[in-house]
């Protein structure tokens, strides 16, 4: 855990957030700010800033997060289509330091993204 980091504080429930999974590597949660009528957070539980951090190790972390996504979206019933989105860096806008993969769906997207 990175003391700083806030959703290493969600992953603590040192701050609140809406939970809608978890296992002993990953968790995820509802965006604050939902971009889409399904906006969900999937994080592993290593503090890890961004995907520019990784390492071979962290192969499986990788893998088991678009799993959960795989999951989260049946459960949503996101069958007409969803969009798993990692931003990293400040061109793409990551504005928390702390890996996370972003769940959407529910809506009509565009392409290219903005
Ligand atoms: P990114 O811009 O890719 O780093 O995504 C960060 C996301 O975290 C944004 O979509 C925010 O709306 C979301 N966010 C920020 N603070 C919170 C919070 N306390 N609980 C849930 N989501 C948050
Ligand atoms: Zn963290």
């Amino acid at each position: 855990m990175s003391a700083d980091c806030l959703f290493c504080k969600i992953a603590a429930k040192q701050i609140p957030a809406k939970m809608v999974y978890e296992d002993p590597d990953v968790f995820a949660f509802e965006d604050i700010g939902p971009q889409a009528p399904t906006h969900l957070l999937i994080c592993p539980r290593k503090h890890i800033a961004s995907l520019e951090d990784v390492t071979d190790g962290d192969e499986l972390m990788l893998g088991h997060l678009q799993m959960v996504a795989a999951k989260l979206a049946r459960e949503k019933n996101l069958q007409q289509g969803f969009r798993t989105v990692i931003n990293t860096g400040q061109n793409a806008g990551q504005s928390v330091l702390h890996l996370h993969l972003h769940l959407l769906g529910g809506r009509n997207m565009r392409w290219p993204p903005g």
